[in-house]
């Protein structure tokens, strides 16, 4: 196959967010060339490591430090400098701003009336997502969780009642006492944890907490690591007060009128609702 060349780009003003791969450098994208290329500056969070992967694609660009420390002076520039130029903000790897800075930067350059343009691509959270098995249709990024087992397991309990899967973003030395906490939590929820995805050894493993638990005991993992949490079963979600729903439509309706409404809402079967709006009226 023909290499795609690097679309060519007349830089624009403004602050671009520019998404780099999560290891495997073939997931950089065109765009995302083409503007690393003609950006004026670029903002990172390492010198070093974005010098790397600039060096590995044969740009040469003026780089300037940017982390979650920064003095609000050090965004005032930048923000100035996309006003005139192309600006481009990236991470070490994957999305901006997804457990990596850069919200501020976006808020105040937005604030200022800064054009603010997203250059997609890698994000491991997303990825993990993609390869997990896990209901994909809702989910709730919830970044890293907490190092210290008590403040893990407050933030464990406080997502307990969302009804999607739960993405957190996990070291390998913390794997497994995470998974054992949320074992003890949640022992029948399906766990899935995504490492080193789209690297070499990529893999993504799934079952109980407590049996991912065993295997990283057994098997200590290396590399960077999503951590996934299957949503809680049906069985375990608040169970639907049809009673209510039933005695609330027979205020206005009679029995057959109520049954259907409440049938069409829930889904239950209508003659089933039908005999329970009998029992009730005639309470
Ligand atoms: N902004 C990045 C993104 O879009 O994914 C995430 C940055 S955050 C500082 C780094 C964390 O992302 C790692 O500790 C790990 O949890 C996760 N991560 C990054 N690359 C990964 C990969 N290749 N495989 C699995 N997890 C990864």
């Amino acid at each position: 196959m023909e290499q795609p060349s690097i679309p060519a780009w007349e830089p624009v003003p403004g602050l671009y967010i520019v998404a780099t791969p999560i290891g495997n450098l073939g997931d950089i994208t065109l765009r995302a060339l083409s503007v690393l290329g003609g950006a004026a500056l670029i903002a990172c969070e390492d010198t070093r490591v974005t010098g790397k992967l600039l060096k590995y694609f044969g740009i040469k660009a003026r780089l300037q430090r940017l982390d979650d420390h920064a003095p609000p002076e050090v965004r005032a520039r930048i923000i100035d400098e996309a006003r005139h130029t192309a600006v481009a903000l990236v991470s070490d790897a994957g999305t901006p701003l997804i457990s990596d800075p850069g919200y501020r930067l976006v808020r105040e350059a937005k604030a200022a009336g800064v054009t603010v343009t997203s250059i997609p691509g890698a994000c491991a959270a997303v990825s993990a997502l993609a390869i997990a098995g896990l209901p994909s249709d809702r989910f709730l990024f919830a970044g890293f969780l907490p190092v210290k087992d008590k403040a893990r397991r407050e933030v464990l309990e406080g997502v307990a009642e969302v009804s999607a899967t739960l993405v957190f973003y996990e070291t390998a030395p913390r794997l497994e006492r995470s998974l054992l906490a949320i074992a003890d939590l949640w022992p029948t929820r399906e766990v899935a944890v995504a490492r080193e995805i789209t690297k070499l050894h990529e893999e993504c493993r799934s079952g109980t907490a407590a049996s991912l638990a065993a295997h990283y005991a057994a098997h200590p993992p290396k590399g960077e690591i999503v951590l996934l949490i299957g949503p809680p079963a049906q069985e375990e979600a608040p169970v639907l007060d049809t009673d209510a729903l039933l005695r609330a439509a027979l205020a206005d309706a009679g029995p057959g009128k109520a049954a259907g409404v409440v049938a069409k809402a829930t889904g239950i079967d209508r003659a089933v609702l039908y005999a329970r709006a009998l029992e009730l009226k005639g309470e």
